[in-house]
């Protein structure tokens, strides 16, 4: 008998600031969730691949990737692949991912295409992770109009404070202008480093003025979570009692009992 699988649900990981680890938490909370036994899809929509690459794939094997099902209509299918990890699907990025906005510029329904592409992978799958580019460009766009839920890592830093309104306001304004978007799943702290006096003050700025919209679980520095991609793994199967394993086990969790 053919099992009913409901639609997964679409996450995106979104925060037009780089470095603030969109990367380490897309691929962290995939694997993760696959670990938990759901079967997870990753798409990379970003033109460096690091989500691709920390999964140990090689640079000269990223296509056909997320740019070819983005800008040339490649049916999804035909682009995803097994990653190493059991039960993780991956569609990866490409350098060519670089030019969406150009290429979708003149297109009727440009923030819609991702939302059209990954239609039939989403009765594949019960979670669908978006690791976006540190853009608030047509990739993104894309990604949250496709996406039910995002979510906002960011770093514990005065500056990143200032970039987290900024962002909050474009989110709003692509819902005025688009119609439906996808909901807050929450704000991620990360690289959080104790040891600096200004993390814990910031911490609590951030906690006072987004109350429950913050996850509880903050995610430490922690270099093995900085080592792991160049050696191809998941932080779970690199160091599994690592600070930062610990920390993206717990966040696993805190979205499982959100979605
Ligand atoms: P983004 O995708 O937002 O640009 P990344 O996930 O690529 O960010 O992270 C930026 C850099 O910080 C990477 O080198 C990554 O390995 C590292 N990094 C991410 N999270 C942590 C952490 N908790 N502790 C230490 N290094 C981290
Ligand atoms: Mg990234």
């Amino acid at each position: 008998m053919m099992e009913k699988r409901k639609a997964g649900k679409i996450i995106a990981a979104v925060n037009n600031k780089g470095g603030v680890a969109k990367t380490t938490s897309a691929v962290s909370l995939a694997a993760g969730l696959a670990a938990e036994g759901r079967r997870v899809l990753l798409a990379d929509l970003d033109a460096q691949a690091s989500a691709s690459l920390s999964l140990g794939i090689a640079r000269a094997d990223l296509l056909p990737s997320a740019a070819e099902v983005l800008l040339q209509g490649l049916p999804v299918q035909e682009a995803v692949r097994r990653s190493y990890v059991e039960g993780l699907d991956i569609l990866t990025g490409s350098m060519a991912l670089s030019s969406a906005d150009l290429v979708l510029a003149d297109r009727t329904g440009r923030e819609a295409v991702l939302r059209s592409a990954l239609t039939p992978a989403r009765r594949e799958y019960d979670v669908i992770i978006l690791d976006c580019p540190p853009s608030l460009g047509l990739v993104p766009v894309n990604a949250l109009t496709a996406a039910d839920l995002f979510f906002v890592p960011m770093t514990p830093d005065y500056l990143a404070l200032e970039g987290l309104v900024n962002l909050m306001e474009a989110v709003e304004r692509i819902r005025a202008g688009i119609g439906k978007t996808a909901d807050l799943l929450g704000i991620l702290l990360t690289l959080c480093d104790y040891r600096l006096n200004a993390t814990a003050e910031i911490i609590g700025m951030i906690r006072r003025h987004y109350g429950r919209q913050v996850f509880k679980t903050e995610i430490k520095s922690n270099v093995r979570l900085k080592e792991a991609p160049s050696f191809g793994k998941t932080i779970f199967d690199f160091d599994r009692g690592s600070a930062g394993a610990e920390c993206y086990r717990a966040f696993v969790q805190e979205v499982l009992g959100m979605i």
